[in-house]
Formats: structure tokens, C-alpha cells, sequence
């Protein structure tokens, strides 16, 4: 089940999570495809935040999170989730796009351009570089807060729910960029919307009650998913 046939990214290895006595992910195997799109899909509660969040050491912000196993990040082969292995550097080879848009209170000017049109946004942009970055669409922030996680040039760019506070036509326009994005960086994106998840992604995983219950390439999963969990969930019968 966690054989992907494409050149891996990373391999996440028996993996457990730990908020303190809480148990939120059980035991998780699998690999990331490199310079592709990986979604994680699955009901409100299952881990999917927790998840992603595993991969730039955001849990270690906090007292009592615990995490167990391997992520190994390729060509390196190192384990990100080692506590030998300082979370700052982590986060400069791991961004992240938040569920809502999150600019700082700085000028579109200190993004630069290159980072701005990378995301699409330049053309948008470039005769207003000096207003706030408040003064954007909701779509243009979330576009913005894209150039600013690829300033870094990072080597895989997570996104949680990222159009979840999204006009339809600004949703569009993040998915496409997405899929344009993963011509030079590796992409995990979570998403409770599975119309999404079909569109933009490769493969795909599914996850329940903090365990990865079944992944696929995407259009096998959503089209011929091999357990009846996948199925039922695929087919809005839950969640
Ligand atoms: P999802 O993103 O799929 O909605 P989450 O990863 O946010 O799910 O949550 C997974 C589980 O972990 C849930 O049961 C949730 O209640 C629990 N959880 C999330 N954050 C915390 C926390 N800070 N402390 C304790 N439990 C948490
Ligand atoms: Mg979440």
C-alpha cells in the first residue's frame, strides 16, 4: 500500500504522535513522491493537521507533544523529526501555507518579486509594492503568503485547507498555482474537500481516527479504492 512508484521525497516511518496522553497519529508508513502532489484527505479529527505539521517541527513549539519513528527527507536521507536535528533548518527546507491567510504586517514590497511571481501575484502587485499587505483580496494574501514560503526556496511546501476561506474563483486560482508549483517543489496539501483533492493531487491518502486507513494514486483511490472505509467516505455516506 505505501508503494509509490516515482523517486521518493520523503518517507515517513512508522510514525506516532503524541499530545501529551492523547494518541492522534497511529502508527503511519508512507512514502512522498517527489515533485508531486500529495493530498490527505479524510474526516474533521482524523490527524490531518497533526500530520503535516510533524514535517517542520511546528509540535515541538509546544511542551508535552511527543513525536515516535522516521520522517527521512531525500537525497540527505536525514530524519527531520530527530531531536538532533534543529527545527529551524527543518523549516527553511519545509514551508508551510496556513488554512487561513496569515501576511505579516509588512508592505508587499518586502516580498520580492521573484518570490511574487513564482506565485503568480506579480502582475497583481508590482504598482502597489508599498500598501499594506491587509489591503489584498483574501485569494491575493493567500497567494502572497505562497510567495513568502517559497522565498526560501523550500524543497517541500505543505498546505493545510488553504482555500477553506476562499471565494470559488480565488479557489481556482490557488489550485491551479498548486499544480504549477510542483514543477520545481514537492507538495503535501490537506484537504476535507475530495472535488479538490481529485483535481490538484497524484496520489492520495486517507486517513481516519489518526490512522492512514488507505493511499493510492489518485484517480485509483477515488475511482476503485481498495478498502471499504475509503469507499464509504469517498461516497459522503460519512464525514
Ligand atoms: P484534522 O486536521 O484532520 O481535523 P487534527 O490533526 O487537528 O485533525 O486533530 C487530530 C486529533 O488530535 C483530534 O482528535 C484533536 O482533537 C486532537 N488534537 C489536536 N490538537 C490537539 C492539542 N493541541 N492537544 C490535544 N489534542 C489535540
Ligand atoms: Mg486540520
Amino acid at each position: 500500500m505505501d508503494a509509490v512508484p516515482h523517486p521518493l521525497k520523503a518517507q515517513v516511518k512508522e510514525l506516532n504522535f503524541y499530545y501529551g496522553s492523547v494518541w492522534a497519529l497511529k502508527d503511519i508508513t508512507l512514502g512522498i513522491a517527489e515533485r508531486r502532489v500529495t493530498a490527505l484527505i479524510g474526516p474533521s479529527g482524523c490527524g490531518k493537521t497533526t500530520y503535516l505539521r510533524c514535517f517542520n517541527r511546528m509540535h515541538d513549539l509546544y511542551p508535552g507533544n511527543r513525536y515516535e519513528g522516521e520522517i527521512v527527507l531525500y537525497p540527505d536521507g536525514v530524519n527531520i523529526i530527530s531531536l538532533e536535528v534543529d527545527p529551524i533548518e527543518v523549516r527553511m527546507r519545509i514551508g508551510m501555507v496556513f488554512q487561513k491567510p496569515n501576511p505579516f504586517p509588512k508592505s508587499i514590497y518586502e516580498k520580492v518579486e521573484r518570490a511574487l511571481q513564482g506565485a503568480a501575484l506579480w502582475g497583481e502587485v508590482k504598482d502597489r509594492l508599498h500598501e499594506p499587505a491587509f489591503t489584498l483580496s483574501g485569494g491575493q494574501q493567500q497567494r502572497l503568503c505562497i510567495a513568502r514560503a517559497l522565498a526560501t526556496d523550500p524543497e517541500i511546501l505543505l498546505f493545510d485547507e488553504p482555500t477553506s476561506a476562499l471565494d470559488p474563483i480565488a479557489t481556482g486560482r490557488i489550485e491551479e498555482l498548486i499544480m504549477a508549483l510542483k514543477d520545481r517543489v514537492t507538495i503535501i496539501t490537506v484537504t476535507h474537500n475530495m472535488q479538490q483533492a481529485a483535481r490538484v493531487s497524484d496520489f492520495t491518502a486517507f486517513m481516519y481516527l489518526g490512522e492512514l486507513i488507505e493511499f493510492d494514486r489518485t484517480d485509483k483511490l477515488f475511482t476503485n479504492p481498495s478498502n471499504r472505509l475509503t469507499e464509504e467516505y469517498i461516497t459522503g455516506r460519512f464525514g
